[in-house]
């Protein structure tokens, strides 16, 4: 285990971390998606059908980011979330890139590229769709150990 892991070393800031510490942490399309705003094709991320109770951790640095609850089926393609775990969990910031104004969302904590919000879930309570890359994503099911699970994450289990 690293000690430049962000998951495990609460006192390592993750803007320290450099690409090569990136890279060593993160699976490819992890990487590509979280430090790079890449985007995975619709219907191919992990999660997508996931209706288990549990939480959604940052795969970047293990910051929870959405409750299970939140989570609903949008059709879209990629998992789907109408409000974050709680205030503070993501940024957003606003994306002019593709010929688009879209609104981007972060991990607070590491700056980790997760997706982009849109305002057209009327059926859900904030009428606001999370589009989320499950790449960037670990699931925590109810009753188990958030770090037991990331440690198990990383090595690949
Ligand atoms: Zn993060």
């Amino acid at each position: 285990m690293s000690d430049k892991d962000p998951v495990f070393n609460p006192k390592i800031a993750p803007e320290q971390l450099s690409r090569a510490d990136w890279e060593a942490l993160l699976s490819p399309v992890e990487y590509a998606i979280l430090r790079e705003s890449g985007t995975e094709r619709p219907g191919t991320g992990r999660y997508l059908h996931n209706d288990q109770p549990g939480a959604y951790h940052c795969a970047g640095c293990g910051n929870k980011l959405y409750g299970g609850e939140h989570k609903f089926h949008s059709g879209c393609g990629w998992p789907s979330f109408f409000q974050e775990a709680e205030p503070g969990s993501l940024k957003t910031i606003v994306d002019r890139s593709h010929g688009m104004l879209r609104t981007e969302m972060r991990c607070a904590r590491c700056d980790g590229h997760l997706g982009h919000i849109f305002p057209d879930a009327p059926q859900t309570p904030t009428g606001k769709r999370h589009c989320v890359n499950g790449f960037a994503l670990v699931f925590v099911p109810d009753g188990a150990e958030p770090l037991e699970i990331l440690r198990a994450h990383r090595s690949g289990d």
